[in-house]
């Protein structure tokens, strides 16, 4: 965008867009006032029934972009029994179940028909809808599949198509789906395309699947928000001295710290690094690939609502969480693909407000943060000095004060569990090669640790040894993905089965089966 059209549409209106009266009094009870740069470039061109090509990344309104004109547009025409009008893919559960959430706040002038299908639920409850006409349908691709080879889907009706969040589509492994999808809805369609970083494989989809489209960037591919202080924290690369320098870090920020998501490389550090700070005190959470649609949702919720002040989640889990107001990012791990290091820190300082983000770095870890300074185009200061200081060899056995120093009272308890979880370290398989579809394989630590928390968290109350902290922990039990016992095994494994790994989200490559 040149800075002539950029301060042009800074000065535009919602009412300048073109939208309808109905959406525009829902965005005023919203208390938008006005709109934001992807609003301001995409929407004209979305109700002019244009191919938009938006590059932006979450938290800059980018869902808003194409939910108002979609409603505008759908105030004409009804929908036909199993015959979508428009459709909306998203790569995970919880991004599609936001999606929904912004067709009910802006379309709650409207009477459409809202239909999701996500892995996690039962399909009856989702072929009602179909049957009864979706104006809006909301989709991940792996279930939107399933769907049509059971017969009870039509894409043809397909006005508008919006494919959101390209790029992890990509990371995901789901393009072969979307192709496939593609190529189900009528040439004649509207597509709006959504990804925040262009990398080659999604340029190759957006010529051959849209038409001429309108291209807005609002901002530089995989840039992140001026709103969010960035710090590179130095630390020894043994996981206790990583959970060290985390904890003090936590503590040393508590003042300004309202909640906070801490991110891990993968799905086996999130449980170790979620135990670790439940051992100490910390009121957390995780969010993990295999707890089921419903526990997710809760925990979302909890987070959201205040009830719970520290998320620890890993990308593909915590991908889309839409939390207006996170105070921190904690990366307890460096992402080993710059792009998350955007959509990590990109959970905070949304909507204009300003966060602050703290990466853990070793040494190990230079050529990482390397290559995040250089697709963010500046360097990250560090908060307490750089790695020079951290001695190389400095490992699990090193002595982590010296000999004669004063104990203080209260560590005794603090170094015993320190030295359980170095003991566990010792003992922990540690895979190198994380990639998103490693992280979604199942592993059912967490709710396992959950479990063992929540009864843990019975007894002592039922001993009434801290009344304060077991009220705290009852109320967070439900949050917790918990097995329930007392349920026939039948019910426990249908619990489990829908929530083995991708679930219903299955990419297409996975589903070929193999000629013998
Ligand atoms: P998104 O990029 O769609 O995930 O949106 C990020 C956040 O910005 C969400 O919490 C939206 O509710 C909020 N938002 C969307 N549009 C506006 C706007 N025009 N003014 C202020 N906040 C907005």
């Amino acid at each position: 965008m040149s800075s002539d059209t950029t301060t042009a549409q800074e000065a535009l209106t919602f009412t300048d867009l073109g939208l309808s009266p109905k959406v525009l009094s829902a965005v005023t009870d919203a208390g938008y006032t006005k709109p934001t740069p992807i609003q301001a470039g995409a929407i004209p061109h979305a109700l002019l029934g244009k191919d938009v090509l938006g590059i932006a990344q979450t938290g800059t309104g980018k869902t808003a972009s194409f939910v108002l004109p979609m409603l505008t547009r759908l105030e004409k025409g009804r929908a036909r029994a199993r015959m979508p009008r428009t459709l909306i893919l998203e790569p995970t559960r919880e991004l599609a179940a936001q999606v929904e959430e912004n067709f009910i706040k802006y379309g709650k002038n409207h009477k459409l028909n809202i239909a999701l299908l996500i892995g996690g639920v039962s399909f009856d409850e989702q072929d009602k809808k179909l049957e009864r006409g979706a104006d809006v349908l909301i989709a991940t691709p792996g279930r939107l599949l399933d769907h049509r080879e059971r017969g009870k889907l039509l894409l043809n009706g397909v006005e508008i198509l919006v494919i959101d969040e390209a790029d992890r589509m990509l990371d995901m492994g789901f393009i072969p789906d979307i192709e496939r999808i593609c190529e189900m809805i009528p040439f004649t369609r509207q597509t709006l395309f959504f990804s925040a970083t262009m990398p080659p494989e999604i340029t190759k989809l957006t010529e051959k699947f849209l038409h001429a489209p309108v291209r807005v960037e609002v901002s530089r591919a995989a840039s992140t928000a001026t709103s969010i202080t960035q710090r590179l924290v130095k630390s020894g690369s043994k996981p206790w001295e990583k959970r060290e320098t985390l904890r003090n870090l936590m503590k040393a920020e508590s003042d300004g710290l309202k909640n906070a998501i801490i991110f891990c490389n993968r799905k086996v550090e999130v449980s170790e690094l979620f135990r670790s700070l439940l051992k100490h005190d910390f009121d957390a959470g995780a969010l993990h690939g295999d707890m089921d649609q419903r526990a997710r949702m809760q925990m979302l919720a909890n987070f959201r609502d205040g009830k719970l002040r520290y998320l620890v989640a890993s990308d593909v889990a915590a991908r889309g969480l839409d939390i207006p107001d996170v105070s921190h990012v904690f990366n307890y791990d460096v992402p080993i693909h710059a792009e998350d290091y955007v959509h990590r820190i990109g959970r905070t300082g949304r909507a204009g407000r300003s966060g602050k983000s703290f990466t853990i770095a070793t040494r190990s870890d230079t050529k990482y943060v390397d290559a995040i300074e250089r697709l963010i185009g500046t360097k990250i200061e560090w908060h307490d000095g750089d790695l020079s200081t951290v001695a190389e060899s400095a490992g699990e056995d090193a002595p982590r004060r010296g000999r004669g120093a004063p104990r203080r009272a209260g560590r005794k308890d603090e170094d015993r569990r320190d030295r359980s979880e170095r003991k566990r370290d010792r003992h922990a398989k540690h895979d190198e090669t994380p990639d998103a579809a490693r992280e979604e394989q199942p592993v059912a630590e967490v709710a396992d640790i959950a479990e063992r928390r929540a009864r843990k968290d019975a007894i002592r109350s039922e001993n009434d040894r801290n009344k304060g902290s077991a009220n705290r922990n009852e109320q967070r039990g439900d949050a917790r993905p918990q097995r329930d016992h007392n349920r026939p095994a039948r019910h426990r494994q249908e619990e489990d089965d829908a929530t083995v790994g991708f679930g219903d989200d299955v990419p297409a490559f996975m589903r070929i089966v193999a000629k013998v």
